[in-house]
């Protein structure tokens, strides 16, 4: 990580930055800047060995103006109250911007799932699943998955929850696997949002994305499927990839699939044999290219990275991976960053599109989840895009920020304050 900026200040001075061009009164844009409400507990886990380890967990419902609390679960060593009270508060203007009837929340686990067995993390995953349980629900909160949890940890928490409650309630939690009532399409989502973003995003700056140069900060499930959409279907050429292992460049660009089968294999990126040479992560990040995508973790680029950046368009796969002071730095270089809250959120819509489903008990094709999460892709680009235009704000997340808010406050408005 680039510096330690706190990620919910950083969440905090978006939402300042914004309210510049904003016609609401500050109390009650003070509201939109604090979580409902923080759950932190300790959740007792039995391991493998008989002996007991106690690990942090919570969960933040940042809003619900505009409906159920919707975010997922992270598990990571480095996951802090106040990171996760930041990406809570990111889903509430993720879900505005793409205009899904949900409010925002966010879960987190300071564990490294990877020195854990399969076993005590299901025994971990439970345990927290049943601490959630008085507070989640499909018309309650709806988390799902995020950084180091997927289909595995999702249909365990939805068990936990139906066999405690005694009910069937797959619409409690998204990114479950299909026969435990996914949705086809929702492993793809969020890196094909991240495609689409940069595909709207290319043709309104009046560049090509065919042959264009991309380099991916990240190989997870966000930045692998945008790497592999944008080479499959975009013909981009994707120079450089990176993990926490370090990242690997190849100026005519890798067959994706390839590098993806190659990680899968051995674990990481490094000592792959298509690649001309190996360089670090922020190496990647100064690469001079069309196209960046940092699709890793919060503070990747800091204001002192951001003179060194050279790529003209930057598509935010991560949730938070630009601090402000890199977003001061590179508005004023011209970069052209398109925002996390729009760039990622095809993973909350096609959760929104399980959670539909899971409640009509009707299930799409993909060709269906494809198409509809492309039009709502397309509709959120042309609104920040006329905000943009309409306002003449400084950036492309100012924009998304003014369209976001503006829907939150109508919702909060038109309810009125609970005395
Ligand atoms: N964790 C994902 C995100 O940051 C998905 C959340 C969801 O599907 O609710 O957007």
């Amino acid at each position: 990580m680039a510096d330690d900026a706190n990620p919910f200040e950083s969440l905090q001075e978006q939402i300042d930055d914004a309210s510049a061009y904003l016609d609401v009164a500050p109390d009650v844009l003070n509201r939109l800047k604090h979580p409902e409400r923080v759950l932190e507990t300790n959740l007792t886990v039995e391991m493998d060995d008989g002996s007991l380890e106690v690990f942090r967990a919570f969960r933040s419902q940042f809003n619900g103006d505009r409906g159920p609390y919707k975010g997922g679960i992270r598990y990571h060593p480095g996951v802090t109250r106040d990171e996760v009270k930041a990406l809570s508060g990111w889903m509430v203007y993720k879900c505005a911007v793409v205009d899904i009837p949900y409010g925002g929340g966010k879960g987190g686990i300071v564990v490294d799932p990877k020195a854990l067995s399969d076993g005590e993390l299901e025994r971990l995953t439970r345990s927290f699943a049943k601490e959630l349980r008085p507070i989640i629900g499909e018309n309650r909160d709806i988390p799902a998955p995020d950084v180091n949890t997927g289909q595995r940890e999702m249909n365990w928490i939805k068990d936990t929850y139906e066999t405690l409650e005694n009910t069937t309630a797959p619409g409690v939690i998204t990114g479950k696997a299909i026969d435990s009532g996914g949705s086809q399409g929702r492993v793809e989502a969020t890196g094909r949002s991240t495609m689409l973003t940069a595909r709207e995003a290319f043709d309104y700056l009046g560049r090509d994305l065919p042959g264009a140069s991309v380099a991916v900060q990240g190989f997870g499930n966000a930045g692998s499927v945008a790497a592999r959409l944008l080479q499959e279907d975009h013909d981009a050429t994707i120079v450089a990839v990176s993990d926490s292992s370090g990242a690997v460049f190849c100026p005519e660009g890798f067959d994706v699939a390839a590098l993806k089968e190659y990680k899968n294999e051995t674990g990481s990126l490094t000592g792959y044999d298509g690649a001309t040479r190996e360089m670090t992560n922020e190496d990647l990040l100064t690469l001079d290219v069309d196209l960046l995508i940092p699709a890793a973790l919060e503070n990747a680029i800091d204001g002192q990275l951001a003179h060194d950046v050279r790529a003209d368009v930057i598509v935010e796969a991560a949730n938070g991976p630009l601090t402000p002071d890199a977003d001061e730095v590179l508005t004023e270089k011209d970069v052209h960053v398109f925002p996390d809250i729009l760039a990622n959120a095809g993973g909350v819509t096609v959760s929104y599109f399980e959670w539909v489903q899971n409640r009509q008990r009707f299930y799409w094709t993909e060709e269906r989840v494809n198409e509809e999460l492309e039009r709502r892709i397309v509709e959120a680009f042309e609104a920040l895009v006329d905000a943009y235009e309409a306002k003449e704000l400084p950036n492309f997340r100012t924009a998304a920020y003014v369209v976001a808010i503006e829907r939150v406050v109508d919702a909060y408005l038109e309810g009125g304050t609970w005395p």
